[in-house]
């Protein structure tokens, strides 16, 4: 989509810190970081929510979040849980209208890092 700040993101026509890339998804951190390593998983097909993916798709992109995950965790000794978040809608806090989802680093000192959805 023209417009799509992620489908650019996705084209490289605007930078993005990419730790992952496959024909289906683009794994990059998040431009306001909740806590540090905070990534985004968006599928590279265009689609605005979770009610727009089809079976097929839903499969390919969601599989790929535990490997990614993994990879972040092990890059990182402090890092010791994680939260995955995927909002829907304005009313649940989306606010880039292509699918995404969050992988949230959590660390023992988590008390020093503030934590609340809809605030970035
Ligand atoms: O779930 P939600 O739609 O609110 O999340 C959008 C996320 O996209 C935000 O965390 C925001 O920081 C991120 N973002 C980004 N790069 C942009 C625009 C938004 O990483 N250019």
């Amino acid at each position: 989509m023209d417009d799509c700040i992620f489908c650019k993101i996705i084209n490289n026509e605007i930078p993005s810190t990419t730790i992952y890339e496959d024909d289906d998804i683009k794994a990059f951190f998040d431009i306001s970081q909740v806590t540090p390593g905070h990534t985004l998983v968006v599928p590279k097909k265009h689609v605005k929510d979770i009610f727009e993916y089809d079976e097929d798709l839903a499969q390919r992109v969601f599989k790929k979040v535990p490997m990614i995950a993994r990879a972040i965790k092990e890059s990182n000794p402090d890092i010791i849980g994680m939260n995955i978040c995927q909002n829907n809608g304005e009313i649940a806090y989306q606010s880039v209208m292509h699918s995404h989802i969050h992988l949230v680093p959590r660390y023992s000192k988590d008390d020093d890092f503030s934590m609340h959805w809809g605030d970035n």
